[in-house]
C-alpha cells in the first residue's frame, strides 16, 4: 500500500504539455495516439507520458519524477504568457485593439511582478491572469494609485477541454474573461456615461419642447385670440 501511495505522490497529472518537435503548448485532449511519445513538460522539459485510453475528460499527461514544481495553474499561466509573446494585438474590454511591441513576463514593476507587461508605442498595459489566486488588494490599489492600465483575464473557471487555438482566441480576441482594473483616471468610463446623459437631456428637451408647443396651441393661442376679439 505504502509503495502505491509513494508512487502516486511521485507523479503529477497535467492537461498541458509541450510538443518536442513544434515546441508548441498542447492540450492533452488534442493529442493523437501516434504522437504520444512527443511531449515534454512545459516547465522543466522532462518527458511526459500521455494517458489517452480513458474518457476524454480524464485524459492527461503524467509527469514522473521529482524536481519539478509545476502545477496545472502554473502551466496555464506559462501558456498564456507564451501566447502573448507570440502575438502583438489584444482586444480590450471596450472593444479596442491594443497593439504592443513587446510582451515581458514577470517584469518587475514597483514591488510587484505583473504576469505580463505589454509595451506599446505610447502606453504600457499590464496583464494579470487569474487562475487560482485573486489579485492581492495592495497590488490592485497600487495599479489604480499609479494610473496603471491593468487588464485582468479571469481563467479561474476555465474549461479544461479547451484547445490551444481556443485559448489563444479567448486571450486575444474574446471579451468573455476580461475586465480592466478601475483606475482614478478612467476617462473612457466617465465619458461614455456623460454621453448617455447628454442623449437623455436632448430627449428630455425635445419632449419638453413638444409639450410646450401643444400647450401654446391649445391654451395660450385661444387666450390671445379671445383678447384680440375684445
Ligand atoms: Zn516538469
Amino acid at each position: 500500500m505504502g509503495l502505491f501511495y509513494y508512487h502516486y505522490a511521485m507523479s503529477a497529472h497535467f492537461i498541458l504539455g509541450r510538443h518536442k518537435l513544434t515546441n508548441e503548448p498542447t492540450n492533452i485532449t488534442t493529442v493523437n495516439l501516434t504522437d504520444k511519445h512527443n511531449f515534454i513538460c512545459l516547465d522543466c522539459g522532462k518527458q511526459l507520458t500521455c494517458v489517452l485510453n480513458v474518457p476524454i475528460k480524464t485524459k492527461h499527461f503524467k509527469h514522473r519524477g521529482i524536481g519539478c514544481n509545476a502545477t496545472s495553474e502554473t502551466l496555464l499561466h506559462l501558456t498564456v504568457k507564451e501566447i502573448l509573446k507570440k502575438h502583438n494585438i489584444i482586444k480590450l474590454p471596450n472593444g479596442v485593439n491594443y497593439e504592443y511591441i513587446e510582451a515581458l513576463p514577470e517584469k518587475k514593476w514597483d514591488k510587484y511582478r505583473p504576469d505580463v507587461t505589454l509595451k506599446g508605442n505610447s502606453k504600457t498595459l499590464y496583464i494579470e491572469v487569474i487562475v487560482s489566486h485573486p489579485i492581492s488588494w495592495d497590488k490592485e490599489l497600487r495599479f489604480s494609485e499609479r494610473f496603471a492600465d491593468c487588464l485582468v483575464i479571469n481563467f479561474s473557471d476555465y474549461n479544461r477541454l479547451f484547445d490551444i487555438e481556443q485559448l489563444q482566441h479567448d486571450i486575444l480576441e474574446s471579451l468573455e474573461f476580461k475586465s480592466m482594473l478601475p483606475t482614478y483616471n478612467d476617462i473612457s468610463v466617465t465619458n461614455s456615461r456623460s454621453d448617455d446623459d447628454l442623449g437623455f437631456m436632448i430627449l428630455l428637451g425635445a419632449v419638453g419642447a413638444g409639450i410646450a408647443y401643444v400647450g401654446y396651441n391649445e391654451f395660450i393661442k385661444p387666450l390671445i385670440k379671445k383678447r384680440r376679439r375684445k
